[in-house]
């Protein structure tokens, strides 16, 4: 499937709807969700155009993969989670609950996240 320019994390990365921004570098940018569902609740994303977890391992550059885990990173120290812990979350496709086309990691914490999701 190809990338959907017109998904809302898009349209944030060129500017057309704003966001809360938490973090910025060359490859990546991270910012509040609108609607958090944790007191701390960031999306990290990449700034290439890369649908999920699968597109982005295939066709990132290790440039593009090491940005995003040190933003993770960066992020988790500068929000005060570090210690307390955060669930860091890549919904992907269809059964992964996927809602905008644009690889996002959800940064969750400040509070605890809950048991892991229920069995079926
Ligand atoms: P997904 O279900 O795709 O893993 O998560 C999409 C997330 O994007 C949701 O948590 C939703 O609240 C968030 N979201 C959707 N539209 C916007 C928006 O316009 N701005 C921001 N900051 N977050 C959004």
């Amino acid at each position: 499937m190809a990338y959907d320019d017109n998904n809302v994390f898009a349209k944030i990365l060129r500017g057309d709807i704003p966001c809360r921004k938490v973090y910025e570098d060359d490859h990546v940018l991270a910012f509040e969700d609108i609607e958090p569902k944790r007191p701390v609740h960031v999306l990290v994303i990449p700034k290439g155009k890369y649908e999920d977890a699968t597109d982005f391992g295939e066709n990132a550059s290790d440039a593009e993969i090491a940005a995003l885990h040190r933003a993770v990173a960066r992020i988790a120290r500068d929000s005060n989670i570090d210690g307390t812990g955060y669930r860091l979350i890549a919904n992907t496709g269809a059964n992964g609950g996927q809602e905008v086309p644009h690889l996002h990691f959800h940064m969750l914490g400040g509070a605890p996240a809950g048991p892991m999701i229920k069995n079926q």
